[in-house]
């Protein structure tokens, strides 16, 4: 056999070799649920071993995934352990990963309308239900992205884009004034990343002071905007989150929205997490005003829990999309340009990320996604009761699935906790600041956890 047969065994080789791989996997699920949650450290001999693969000689691919498989057996934090309850990181869906393998096996270009029809279709359709159950206008358009990070970098080129129509070909020295965003100082810090990288600068993002409860204080956004407007800065931006990601806080969404209208600006909703509550008719109205905003980011990723790499972006302004990513290029095919995702998004060459969504929407339909998040919900608040007899205070009030903890020594005990979580291996939880406070943080958003779990864990901490 030759070395560039591996790369493109026969159709046969391949079946048998995706046979074994799919016993393996099996039997890696069933090993998950008794391991231990928290990585092992990587010994001298496998990094050693790791460091020899030089790739002047090869092994056979299957002994290479068996090496593989049994590195991220210990060498991980474990997601699909029931005890995880950490950041979001799903347990994926089932459908979710059965769409990456069929995503593979065709490979389409999904840049392109016309290379992929069918594939295309099933991302606008399944957006355009997503944006519908969150109740966009009906003009709403939106993308997949490989996360919210994307999403949210989208949203503030929409935001300057929306402002200042000659951005786009001038650029940024040509406004003549510092464009500014504004998020609360609890909001998921990819926005400082985002101004350094789209060129407006660190600088340019507000940190709006929270209410005490990691909510941004409507007040102080008033009077900031008044501020930087009067010292000639240019707001474009108001970012609200719908779901901080240390403590599940929303954002006041319809002062938020009152502002941007007062000063001109761009809403976005940051629902990365919190979105999901829109599949759940008994928590759906904690998200009010949501569907007012200008543009939204969700990340299927989290709380819907399909594999990694899927975040979308929603905005109800689609021209302006269509402005921001407008490219004509002489090696591209010639079509219908709104449905070409080449030149209304960010990514060029992309997978069919949107099948994940899909095929977990057409299998558990929106009542198996709220099911999901009302369990998370039910799950999270029996924790809270739990730990509230062992003295434990519950520090955030959020209405989604995470509990913040003060432990009954005070905020200083907080990492001794957590590390005798780590330390037993049954869970994983994790340590965080929540209004400056640090925090032992339970992310119950993991399908596969269960009532037991959540006892035992109750009890563990309680006995600490
Ligand atoms: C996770 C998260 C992000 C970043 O999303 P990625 O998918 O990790 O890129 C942004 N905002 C919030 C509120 C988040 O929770």
């Amino acid at each position: 056999m030759q070395d560039i047969d591996s790369l493109f065994p026969s159709i046969g080789e391949m079946r048998s070799i995706e046979d074994q791989l799919s016993q393996k996997l099996a039997d890696v699920r069933q090993r998950s649920m008794t391991r231990r949650t928290t990585p092992e450290p990587l010994s001298p001999d496998w990094l050693a071993n790791l460091k020899s693969k030089s790739f002047d000689q090869t092994e056979e691919l299957s002994v290479a995934m068996d090496w593989v498989i049994e590195a991220l057996e210990t060498g991980i934090v474990q997601m699909t352990h029931p005890g995880h309850l950490g950041l979001f990181n799903p347990s994926p869906n089932f459908a979710s990963e059965c769409a990456d393998r069929i995503v593979s096996a065709f490979n389409p270009q999904v840049c392109v309308y016309t290379h992929a029809p069918a594939a295309v279709e099933i991302e606008r359709h399944t957006i355009n239900q997503i944006a519908l159950k969150i109740g966009m206008p009906a003009e709403s358009e939106g993308h997949f992205t490989s996360g919210g990070a994307e999403a949210n970098a989208t949203s503030v080129l929409c935001a300057l884009q929306a402002k200042f129509p000659d951005y786009g070909e001038d650029g940024l020295m040509s406004l003549g004034s510092q464009p500014m965003i504004y998020v609360s100082a609890e909001s998921h810090l990819a926005w400082l990343k985002i101004a350094h990288s789209v060129g407006i600068g660190r600088r340019a993002v507000r940190l709006i002071a929270t209410d005490g409860q990691g909510r941004m204080d409507a007040d102080c956004l008033t009077s900031t905007l008044e501020r930087d407007v009067e010292s000639g800065l240019a707001p474009v931006m108001i970012a609200a989150t719908a779901g901080t990601t240390n403590a599940g806080m929303i954002d006041p969404l319809a002062e938020c929205r009152a502002m941007a209208d007062r000063f001109g600006l761009w809403l976005h909703v940051d629902a990365a997490w919190g979105g999901a509550l829109i599949a759940s008719p008994k928590h759906r109205s904690n998200l009010s005003g949501i569907e007012n905003a200008d543009s939204i980011t969700l990340d299927a990723h989290k709380w819907f829990a399909t594999t990694m790499g899927t975040g979308i972006f929603f905005t109800s302004r689609p021209e302006i999309l269509g402005n921001v990513f407008r490219v004509s290029a002489s090696y591209m095919p010639e079509s219908d340009s709104s449905k070409d995702y080449y030149s209304n998004s960010m990514q060029w060459s992309r997978r069919f990320i949107g099948l994940k969504m899909f095929l977990a929407l057409c299998s558990a339909g929106w009542n198996g996604f709220a099911e999901h998040v009302e369990r998370s919900i039910r799950l999270t608040d029996r924790l809270a009761e739990s730990l509230a007899t062992g003295g434990w205070t519950r520090v955030n009030s959020s209405p989604m699935g995470v509990a913040c903890f003060v432990p009954p020594k005070g905020n200083a005990d907080v990492d001794r906790c957590v590390n005798a979580v780590h330390g037993d291996g049954r869970f994983w939880v994790s340590k965080a600041k929540f209004e400056g406070q640090s925090v032992l943080r339970a992310c119950v958003t993991n399908g596969r956890t269960d009532e037991e779990t959540i006892d035992r864990l109750g009890s563990f901490l309680a006995s600490l």
